[in-house]
């Protein structure tokens, strides 16, 4: 019998709620002068915090932490025009990036999008459709109703200049999940293939633009080549939304072979793995599980092509040079396999018994 590697379960807990980050658009006309005032405000705050850095460094002292930058920072809210939750959310966030990389962050400059912090409730108060932050209303596309506790969050721009408020929120769990289980194949000919036989056709974002973003380039118009890429990530994320949905909705058990893509990436396979966006659908698949109180299983993917679903035996095509063996005989037992299919139904099995036993299996039969 053959080993299928180390494979892990999510941790799901029912008690507790999930903090999820909802982003909505916020109407041109309502901010764009006073948000850019402000991240130009943040900018000197954070600008000030590298100076300290600096200035701690060349005298050998020790880096200041969040909580000196707010000491040092106090006051200054009122004369910048900022939240004072703002600017202590720039400094722990300054010395968070900090920590995290071991330097100082980068000098956030005019080309720098913009960015306001607030890191607390107290900062933010919803009305209707529209967001009252330091006694101003931004009004919104509610794309979404806001429901569940604010924790923190921000305004972001983007490369377009548009601006968005980025809301955490604690959101309750609901355990509205389907009955059955399904594992998930996922590859480069069909985006994913399920155990039950079914396969999702990856559809070619990238490929459909690809032309047009040529000649946009070769023209030089930067705007609208920024506009397609935006246009590109968002119909690929709306795509994956739907798919990870209806799975999560339908399921109690999703179980996705651990595909290693970044290796994959620096292939010629490239450009078609990146289109494909695996990780996203992941990661999708993961909270929307946690939250959905389904059970999300990565399994190791390897073997998973070469073993006949139906009997064990190890007789199927292996890795990326028989990539084009689409259909397969298995030699034990006969029958008439569908590579995908045949992976997706392993990955299942295997799944179910990382499952049961929170552990790594030790056979697939
Ligand atoms: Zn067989």
């Amino acid at each position: 019998m053959f080993g299928v590697g180390l494979a892990f379960v999510e941790p799901v807990d029912d008690h507790v709620g999930m903090i999820l980050t909802y982003r909505y658009r916020i109407k041109e006309a309502s901010c764009s002068r006073h948000l850019e005032c402000q991240a130009r405000a943040v900018n000197l705050v954070w600008n000030y915090c590298g100076g300290i850095q600096e200035a701690s460094r060349r005298h050998n002292k020790p880096w200041p932490s969040g909580f000196d930058l707010i000491r040092l920072t106090s006051g200054s809210s009122k004369l910048l025009g900022l939240h004072s939750d703002t600017v202590q959310a720039i400094c722990k966030q300054f010395a968070l990036s900090r920590n995290a990389h071991c330097r100082r962050p980068r000098w956030r400059g005019r080309k720098s999008l913009g960015w306001i912090p607030f890191q607390s409730d107290r900062a933010i108060r919803m009305d209707g459709d529209a967001a009252i932050f330091l006694g101003r209303r931004y009004r919104l596309w509610l794309s979404r109703p806001i429901n569940g506790e604010i924790c923190c969050g921000n305004f972001a721009q983007d490369a377009r200049g548009r601006w968005y408020l980025n809301l955490d929120l604690e959101v309750p769990k609901d355990s509205e999940h389907g009955t059955r289980e399904v594992g998930i194949d996922l590859g480069l000919k069909s985006l994913a293939t399920f155990s039950t036989g079914e396969k999702i056709e990856a559809p070619r974002f990238y490929r459909k633009y690809e032309q047009a973003l040529v000649t946009i380039q070769r023209a030089g118009r930067k705007p609208r080549l920024r506009t397609i890429h935006a246009k590109i990530r968002n119909c690929r994320k709306h795509f994956l939304h739907e798919l990870s949905t209806l799975l999560v909705r339908g399921n109690r058990r999703i179980c996705v072979g651990k595909i290693n893509s970044s290796g994959l990436a620096r292939t010629s396979l490239a450009k078609a793995v990146l289109d494909a966006s695996w990780s996203q659908l992941r990661s999708q698949l993961r909270y929307k599980a946690m939250r959905h109180g389904a059970e999300y299983i990565e399994v190791d993917e390897r073997l998973t092509t070469q073993v006949c679903s139906a009997c064990g035996a190890c007789g199927g095509p292996k890795g990326r040079e028989d990539l084009v063996v689409r259909e397969w005989v298995c030699g034990g037992c006969g029958v008439r396999h569908d590579r995908d299919i045949n992976s997706a139904i392993n990955i299942l099995v295997s799944g179910r018994n990382v499952g049961l036993q929170g552990t790594e299996i030790a056979s697939l039969s």
